[in-house]
């Protein structure tokens, strides 16, 4: 039994676009995982649980889809294990971290427990999810909420593309 996912990465701390790079080939390595396909960069200003916090440094964001043996939980702390290897503490909720990665979207399906959530409950309003979703699935929706350039269309807000080689 095989799944379909959708990961989005950030980065606000570092050498941010090294950082997502090899949290991809992180992600590759990982057994019963493959990635199958891989967004541009888009850097956004960081959004905090106090709003937009234009002194706190700017995000890196892209999206991967990948294929994964790993239930839906086994790939929760997979992804975890990459975001610890790379030196994410876990203090302030939306603080800065130096890789995010959060599971958007797997088979279509609806998610709610205690520590897993999906489709993620804030990918619907994260333009920064949204756009470089749409880059590699154009006609991506989101189980519950619909398609993600409608939804894109009503963040209002398009997240700068981040000149950068290709990640895969
Ligand atoms: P955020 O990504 O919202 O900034 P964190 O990365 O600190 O927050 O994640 C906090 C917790 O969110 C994780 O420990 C994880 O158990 C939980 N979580 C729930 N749903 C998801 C999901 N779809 N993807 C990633 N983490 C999730
Ligand atoms: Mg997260």
């Amino acid at each position: 039994m095989s799944h379909a996912a959708v990961l989005a990465l950030g980065s606000n701390l570092g050498d941010r676009e090294q950082i997502i790079r090899a949290g991809i080939r992180d992600i590759a390595a990982l057994p019963g995982v493959v990635v199958t396909g891989a967004s541009g960069l888009v850097e956004t200003p960081a959004l905090t649980l106090h709003g937009i916090d234009t002194d706190a440094p700017t995000y890196l964001n892209a999206v991967l889809t990948v294929r994964t043996t790993l239930d839906p939980h086994e790939l929760l702390h997979a992804l975890n294990g990459v975001e610890t290897e790379h030196g994410r503490v876990r203090n302030e909720r939306w603080g800065d971290r130096t890789l995010d990665i959060d599971i958007i979207d797997v088979d279509g399906v609806v998610i709610a427990s205690d520590d897993l959530t999906v489709p993620h409950p804030r990918a619907h309003e994260r333009a920064f999810v949204l756009a470089p979703w749409l880059q590699i699935v154009p006609d991506a929706t989101l189980p519950g909420f619909g398609r993600a350039d409608a939804l894109l269309a009503a963040t209002g807000q398009t997240p700068f593309d981040y000149p950068a080689e290709p990640l895969l």
